[in-house]
């Protein structure tokens, strides 16, 4: 950590000398201070104290990143580092006085629980504090996934879906953006390098257009995926099989190459070949309770997660149902209702493939 008490005075390490005794602003344990050649100063638990305020081993990155942040987000008021709130036993990494709301960041380098990740962002929310995760360059060589979007996407006004680094050997905020899906559930975005508070808040807005579909070869891969016994088309193969379909088969009309938000596992496509087919099986009358129940046991099936820490899938589900109707619709399949849909003609399932 920065900062220490001495004699009821919060003291910057930068300005600490070893000749005193400081102690922790959360559990008041006595810490050392660290001072060498390679890393800025800071303050550390003995070994074997348990502060409450958690907080990470202090690295190089965590250290110099934390100043950095306090100045990058200094446009929006006063910066302080490691504000202690003891209603919800957490510290956070640096406090932004932004009015009329303060903002809490949060730079985190190293690895995190979900829970912890979730519990720690409920803490903010309970005093009504937003609070920014910004990931350290551990986070930043991954490739995009689940794990990472599970815990630190959130909705940003012109950035879409998004996840933000600090790149401390640049000094400067990096934005993966617009995260969403292609139909067959690879992980797209966008990076942007934002380098002041004002380009941040301005955004970049983008729009994606997804390529056409090569069904044949879509058809052509599953088949051997199956032929391999690929653990994750078994249980979708096995729904089908149950209503006597197969999944290679699939109506043309089911296709979609839309892009969605990144919660649908192996891709929206898949969903939209299982809500069909118990909604073409269920006819003539199926009712939007039917539909959702399809929507989210899909979802399960195809590998999707209904829950993130920062976002929900509720959204994204109800807009692919949405746009499959629609698609139905538009090609007679399907006509809306009093009380929900029925059904017009029965989709072919393609024999010859
Ligand atoms: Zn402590």
């Amino acid at each position: 950590m920065l900062m220490a008490e001495y004699q009821h005075h919060l003291i910057d390490a930068r300005n600490a000398t070893r000749q005193v005794t400081y102690r922790c602003p959360a559990c008041h344990e006595v810490v050392c201070l660290h001072r060498g050649h390679q890393v800025a100063p800071y303050f550390a638990h003995r070994p074997q104290t348990a502060c409450w305020s958690g907080g990470e081993g202090e690295t190089a990155e965590h250290v110099t990143g934390k100043r950095q942040l306090a100045l990058f987000f200094r446009p929006w008021g006063p910066t302080s580092f490691e504000r202690v709130l003891p209603t919800i036993q957490q510290r956070a990494d640096v406090w932004g006085a932004r009015t009329p709301r303060p903002v809490a960041l949060e730079f985190q380098c190293s690895p995190l629980a979900v829970d912890q990740v979730a519990a720690r962002t409920a803490g903010y929310r309970q005093l009504g504090i937003p609070v920014i995760w910004l990931l350290g360059r551990r986070y930043a060589r991954q490739r995009l996934n689940w794990r990472l979007i599970e815990r630190y996407a959130r909705w940003l006004p012109r950035w879409g879906l998004c996840l933000l680094f600090w790149d401390v050997a640049d000094q400067c905020l990096r934005v993966k953006h617009h995260l969403q899906q292609d139909a067959l559930g690879q992980y797209l975005g966008w990076v942007s390098r934002v380098p002041t508070l004002r380009a941040f808040l301005a955004g970049q807005p983008r729009t994606f257009h997804p390529r056409p579909l090569n069904l044949a070869r879509v058809r052509h891969n599953w088949s051997l995926a199956l032929l391999r016994g690929a653990a994750p088309l078994r249980p979708i193969q096995e729904q089908l099989y149950g209503l006597h379909h197969h999944l290679i088969q699939f109506p043309t009309v089911l296709a979609s190459n839309q892009a969605t938000p990144p919660i649908f596992g192996r891709g929206v496509l898949l969903w939209r070949i299982l809500v069909g087919a118990w909604l073409f099986a269920a006819g003539p009358r199926v009712t939007p309770a039917q539909l959702q129940r399809w929507g989210w046991q899909a979802l399960q099936l195809v590998g999707g997660q209904a829950t993130a820490v920062q976002f929900s899938a509720r959204p994204a589900v109800a807009l692919a149902l949405h746009a499959l109707l629609t698609d139905l619709e538009r090609t007679g399949y399907l006509r809306r209702a009093t009380g929900g849909w029925v059904v017009q003609q029965q989709p072919q399932w393609v024999t010859d493939s």
